[in-house]
């Protein structure tokens, strides 16, 4: 799921630019601030005081709030009755607001706001949306304009709808809001640390909508974990983007099928395990493997942690998952593989999580975010793509490791294959020591995860000098073997 939070004082501009953004991006949007004046209106009709938590708490128990659609229009029935049309009035904005300072009042609204982004791609604006009611939202923008600003737009507003108001009383009022929306004891109005701040106080609203599309997009791409053979992807998304409209054939709908229900992580191992007593040994034959520092691999055992591997083949995929995961296999794996009925079900049996290269694959990242947070251990190709030439060069790194790391405090262990594996040949594999990318534990900044990028590139790298170092050595005795 796309969550999206769009936060920022009264009159910045929020609902006009969120639905803007939800209209051009397909997603829904969820006025917030229209459920506190729906429940405003509720207890202003019942006669009850709107700052009386006593009187709001009973009321609220009885309370039934559907959010429905009608011709994509938002409308809020409380009770059965559609509030929708009362809720602009201009008393209605500081009724919101004093009852949305009951904390009984702000977690029914929660509850419900948290209910409604979980079954769908959702752009939600409000105060607390990206430090309370969706801290883990993909993108958190926080908009702002000076208070002059706002009551200036406000003005502009109700004079053109005949209404006749006076400036001075509306600056004063959205200060006063500011000051109540920031100083409530639950969830109070605050920039969310990993959001970005957008001032609009000199932008129009469609310099807002493009920017903040742009940053949306930026993040989306920046979440995709890399996978395999992303050059591919690319090449393919590039001819896919002119086929865009032709709807799917009746195959090409089933194995869109096949692969959503791959992105619901398997949660029985047992016929991995059955496999790995079967396929490991076999596989050692085949592909004889030293595996070079399997302690570092064990100082991760039972917690959650991010191995790193460069990538030749389908050999080097399976390979050090039956030699490294003894219980489930959590590798990152392009998603045409599960399009196919055995194949998808062969790999989600082991743990693998599908992933739709060169797009912004959100369920994936759930799926990834979900192994690490639940202790598990993860594999993944940090170039997002196969090394097809063979050589010991990588590519450059995508930010998918760092992302993943950081976000789940996961450490990293750093693993490089000395070359292409080998049919019948002796093969090597290192397995560097783990590292944390703990100095950006809770930085979710661009320049965060650039630098923890590199960070990761240098420990591949001195693990690339690790493997060739020992495989030198080994020739080199047995060079002197030979001589002897
Ligand atoms: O955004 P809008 O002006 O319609 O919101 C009405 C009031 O509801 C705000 O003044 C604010 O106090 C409250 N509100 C809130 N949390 C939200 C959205 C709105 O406290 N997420």
């Amino acid at each position: 799921m796309i969550n999206i939070a769009i936060d920022g004082p009264a009159g910045a501009g929020k609902s006009t630019v969120a639905k803007a953004v939800a209209k051009q991006m397909g997603l829904t949007y969820l006025d917030t601030g229209a459920m506190y004046r729906a429940t405003a209106y509720t207890a202003l009709q019942a006669g009850i005081d709107v700052s009386d938590a006593e009187k709001v708490e009973p009321m609220l128990a009885d309370m039934k709030m559907d959010i429905v659609f009608e011709q994509g229009a938002q409308q809020i029935y409380v009770n059965g009755v559609n509030t929708t049309p009362y809720l602009r009035e201009h008393y209605m904005s500081k009724a919101a607001s004093d009852i949305s300072a009951l904390p009984c009042v702000r977690y029914k609204m929660v509850d419900l706001q948290r209910e409604f982004a979980s079954s769908r791609d959702v752009v939600l604006d409000g105060r607390d949306i990206g430090t309370f009611v969706l801290p883990d939202a993909n993108c958190k923008i926080f908009m702002t304009a000076t208070a002059e600003e706002r009551a200036n737009r406000r003005y502009l507003e109700l004079t053109e709808k005949g209404q006749s108001v006076d400036r001075d009383a509306l600056l004063a009022d959205i200060v006063k809001r500011d000051y109540n929306d920031s100083h409530r004891e639950v969830a109070p109005l605050k920039q969310a640390d990993d959001a970005i701040l957008l001032d609009t106080t000199d932008m129009s609203i469609q310099e807002v909508v493009d920017k903040v599309i742009s940053i949306v997009e930026d993040k989306l791409k920046e979440e995709t974990p890399s996978s395999a053979d992303s050059s591919q992807a690319e090449k393919k998304t590039q001819s896919e983007s002119v086929e865009q409209v032709r709807p799917l054939t009746r195959k090409e709908r089933k194995a869109e099928a096949r692969v959503k229900k791959r992105y619901k992580l398997e949660q029985k191992f047992g016929f991995y395990r059955f496999l790995r007593v079967f396929l490991h040994p076999l596989q050692a034959l085949l592909w004889p493997t030293k595996l070079i520092g399997l302690e570092n691999a064990e100082a991760v055992a039972g917690r959650n942690a991010i191995f790193t591997c460069n990538h030749y083949s389908k050999v080097d995929t399976f390979l050090p998952c039956f030699a490294i995961f003894k219980r489930e296999a959590h590798i990152l794996a392009k998603a045409e593989l599960f399009e196919n009925a055995f194949g998808g079900w062969f790999l989600h049996k082991m743990g693998a999580i599908p992933v739709r290269r060169g797009q912004a694959d959100i369920d994936s990242v759930k799926c990834v975010l979900k192994v690490l947070k639940d202790g598990g251990q993860l594999m993944i190709f940090p170039e997002g793509t196969r090394n097809k030439e063979g050589t010991q060069d990588m590519a450059e790194f995508k930010s998918g490791t760092a992302r993943f790391a950081i976000k789940t405090k996961s450490p990293v262990v750093p693993m490089l294959y000395y070359a292409p594996p080998k049919l019948f040949k002796r093969n090597y594999l290192y397995i560097g020591k783990p590292f944390e990318l703990d100095e950006f534990y809770g930085d979710r900044s661009h320049d965060a995860m650039e630098r923890a990028t590199d960070i990761v590139r240098q420990k591949m790298d001195e693990v690339r000098e690790l493997v060739n170092a020992y495989v030198a050595q080994k020739n080199q005795k047995k060079r002197k073997g030979g001589e002897k």
